[in-house]
């Protein structure tokens, strides 16, 4: 057998600039290798009821259910769906870039009805255009992307939740690149259902999907006549372990929530408004630097992600060679474009750990020189 190369302790290190995972403080890499306690230890437990609060506070919501599902970003959102959609039930998905896409493609396999109500990739919706769609559709769901990873365009949420719930639908918001580096408010824009990931904005490795459930969206889960389609992810049971009963479910990967308590520390320490701040402030010094390279963003300055920094490609540039060059000469990963921006445009992340005047500056030298 050929001696195996590649060890974690050879892993390289990374300046990660692209769409996530995104750089991780060295106090949640040490949680990582804490010793392992099992899943109903009475430390593990308080560790679960920590994370349940520090997660209410991070997605500023009093919801009981609120929780971190086992799995990345696409868990929270297959939990989201599967949990509030029953066979034939009508659900509206917002498509204006790929993980809009993913959702409606998530709803139709989960047996939803599905119509979709599409932009162009990097544009958003309007409250009006939503108020068309829900008052012919008269869906049970609706949902949204609130940060298109794949556009670098910020859904603004709060009008479009007044229309859905006037059309009597719940509303269900994609968090996972927005929690942590933009404001996030479940419950003043009264959102039912939530997901997020754990490795954009909160800086942890990916693994975990917070998610939180209103008390509108539990009524509808109680009143279920059907079984819920996975297994795995049915809050109806998954809630009994993170709540009072504490009954066995799955066994939770105990130190990646070691990893993502010590990461929602570190949001809190830093304080969320601060957090933002940073990221804006960031964000504007990244975009400052870029038009002086001639880099122009992809997404109207109204509605750009902080965080997130679609940029079109310059006439001419390799994209690839470019991307190679800063991965191998600087050790920076910056993301390519997905779907219809393939090949067009380049996303550079500033997220969580990441969103740093060091990092703002490094990739600017770096970049001009590849492009020198
Ligand atoms: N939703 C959005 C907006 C994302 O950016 C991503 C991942 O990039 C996902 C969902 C899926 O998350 P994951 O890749 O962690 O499963």
């Amino acid at each position: 057998m050929a001696a195996v190369q590649s060890t974690t302790t050879t892993a390289p290190q990374r300046i990660l600039m692209g769409p996530g995972p995104s750089d991780v403080d060295s106090r949640v890499l040490a949680a990582l290798s804490a010793p392992i306690v099992g899943h109903l230890d009475p430390y593990f437990l308080g560790v679960m009821d920590e994370m349940q609060s520090m997660l209410r506070e991070v997605f500023r919501t009093k919801n009981e259910l609120t929780l971190a599902v086992s799995g990345t970003g696409s868990a929270g959102m297959e939990t989201c769906v599967v949990n509030l959609i029953e066979p034939g039930d009508r659900m509206v998905v917002g498509v204006n870039g790929v993980f809009g896409t993913r959702m409606a493609d998530v709803a139709a396999r989960a047996g939803a009805e599905v119509t979709t109500i599409e932009r162009p990739f990097g544009e958003v919706f309007d409250a009006d255009e939503i108020a068309e769609v829900v008052a012919r559709v008269k869906p049970k769901v609706v949902g949204l992307i609130h940060a298109e990873t794949s556009t670098g365009a910020l859904q603004p949420i709060e009008e479009i939740s007044r229309v859905v719930h006037d059309a009597g639908a719940l509303l269900l918001l994609d968090t996972v690149t927005s929690l942590g580096g933009v404001p996030v408010e479940i419950d003043a824009w009264n959102v039912d259902a939530v997901y997020s990931g754990t490795q954009k904005c909160l800086s942890c490795p990916p693994g975990l999907a917070p998610v939180s459930f209103s008390a509108a969206a539990l009524e509808v889960m109680d009143a279920r006549k059907t079984k819920v389609a996975s297994w795995y992810l049915d809050m109806s049971m998954v809630r009994n372990y993170w709540g009072g009963k504490r009954a066995y479910h799955h066994t939770a990967p105990i130190n990646m929530n070691y990893a993502l308590h010590e990461a929602l520390r570190l949001v809190l320490e830093e304080g969320l408004e601060n957090r933002f701040d940073r990221h804006r402030q960031n964000h504007l010094a990244l975009c400052a630097g870029l038009e002086a390279l001639g880099i122009q963003y992809a997404v109207p300055a109204d509605h750009r992600l902080p965080q997130l920094n679609a940029v079109v490609i310059p006439a001419g540039v390799d994209d690839a060679a470019v991307r190679k060059q800063l991965l191998g000469e600087f050790g920076i990963e910056i993301g390519g474009g997905l779907g219809p921006m393939a090949g067009k445009t380049w996303r550079i992340g500033l997220m969580g750990a990441a969103s740093s005047n060091r990092n703002v500056l490094l990739l600017l030298a770096a970049l001009e020189r590849c492009l020198t």
